[in-house]
């Protein structure tokens, strides 16, 4: 019995939504997003329940924060 199997991921973007599960095409670049799922919720994310951020997120996220930190 493997405990860590019976976890089950779920393989939507949790900021656009985007499935990427293997096929989808953002299956390779896809990064996990460690914050649980109340943590998502509270950190105001639009698609929470997902446990993985795709590449265009996380390339839009990175480019918000730099955004954020040279406009002041
Ligand atoms: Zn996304």
């Amino acid at each position: 019995m493997n405990k860590e199997n019976t976890e089950t991921m779920i393989e939507v973007c949790n900021e656009c939504g985007k499935s990427v599960a293997l096929g989808s095409g953002l299956f390779v670049n896809r990064i996990v997003d460690f914050n649980d799922l109340e943590e998502r919720k509270a950190m105001g994310k639009p698609f929470y329940i997902g446990d993985y951020i795709c590449c265009e997120c996380d390339l839009s996220l990175q480019g918000k924060n730099i955004n954020e930190y040279s406009n002041d």
